[in-house]
């Protein structure tokens, strides 16, 4: 009977241990595998800029996490690699770069250097570029990393220290690339940056498409309202087969219910809005990605992370893969 009473007990601690534990994001660990004859895309982070925990916050989407972290919330990123050839690229230079490079090591991924071949940057805004700094002689003291930049975002790292710097060190080396010329990584890869509208105080912003032997993708981390932009993103979807799109905050509560109108970012609820029109088929390719801390989809147990499933789309999850 004794024994029973104590079985008892440590079933009561052990229960209890599992209820009271954080909150954690019931992201599955991916077990899906890089292809290996082909050109993937691996999801290496879905956070805003600003990283979860963020700095100062109180709140209960944070407060936990100070001591607790949750290693799956990493900075907005993606890997693309092609087996083929040997071949892997960073889409941003986030500040979680260090485990971003780590992630791309597995052995479904040919290429087993400890950097990749390139960094592909979107625009000058700290979660997408300050992971430059970890090229340089204080940490990895990079040889000629090849960094892709359209021409205002070269000029700026070329001109302002510290990032002139990794310039003149030649921890990296600046490729210029133009706003809708392709750019051949391997004849498996072919990358396209486009223009979008932002709030560009240091360099322009750019989304990117990025082709693979059978399937393309759109990567937009960051961009206003849909309606500011000379395209239809609708029509955009249309044309590919995923789109990685910006939704930082699903809806005004996360901002004090202030006007979501006057807030730069296409919230959640405003692009499935947007979105309606879509069949099923081309709702599947909408992949919501770059969540601020606030954002309740990040939690997919949430109601509002159902909605957006609910729905037909998909919220971006570490670790997924894609294939081209
Ligand atoms: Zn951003
Ligand atoms: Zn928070
Ligand atoms: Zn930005």
């Amino acid at each position: 009977m004794k024994h029973y009473y104590i079985l008892l007990l440590l079933f009561v601690i052990y229960s209890c241990g599992d209820i009271q534990s954080p909150k954690k994001t019931p992201n599955i660990k991916s077990n899906q595998v890089v292809n290996q004859k082909s050109t993937s895309l691996i999801v290496l982070g879905t956070i805003q800029d600003a990283g979860s925990p963020h700095i100062g916050c109180k709140e209960d989407c944070c407060k936990d996490l100070f001591s607790n972290p949750d290693k799956d919330r990493q900075v907005v990123s993606l890997g693309l690699v092609d087996n083929n050839y040997s071949k892997k690229y960073l889409f941003e230079a986030t500040p979680d770069i260090a485990r971003q490079m780590k992630a791309l090591l597995r052995d479904d991924i040919q290429n087993n250097n400890e950097l990749v071949d390139g960094i592909f940057l979107s625009h000058a805004h700290i979660g997408h570029y300050a992971g430059l700094m970890y090229l340089g002689k204080e940490a990895t003291n990079a040889k000629n990393m090849n960094v892709f930049a359209m021409p205002r975002m070269k000029n700026y790292l070329e001109t302002n220290g510290p990032w002139s710097q990794l310039v003149s060190d030649n921890n990296i080396s600046l490729t210029q690339i133009e706003k809708e010329q392709p750019i051949s990584l391997t004849p498996n890869a072919v990358v396209t940056p486009f223009l979008v509208p932002h709030r560009d105080e240091y360099s322009e912003t750019v989304g990117y498409r990025i082709k693979g032997p059978n399937k393309t993708a759109l990567f937009i981390p960051d961009i206003d309202k849909w309606n500011k932009w000379d395209k239809s993103i609708v029509a955009e979807i249309k044309k590919v087969d995923y789109a990685f799109l910006d939704a930082t905050f699903y809806n005004e509560k996360e901002i004090n219910n202030r006007d979501i109108s006057q807030i730069p970012h296409p919230f959640i609820i405003e692009s499935l809005e947007t979105f309606k029109s879509l069949d099923y088929k081309d709702r599947k390719k909408v992949i919501f990605i770059h969540f601020n801390h606030t954002n309740p989809v990040i939690d997919l147990n949430n109601e509002e992370a159902k909605n957006v499933l609910n729905q037909g789309f998909n919220i971006g999850r570490i670790n997924d893969i894609y294939d081209l």
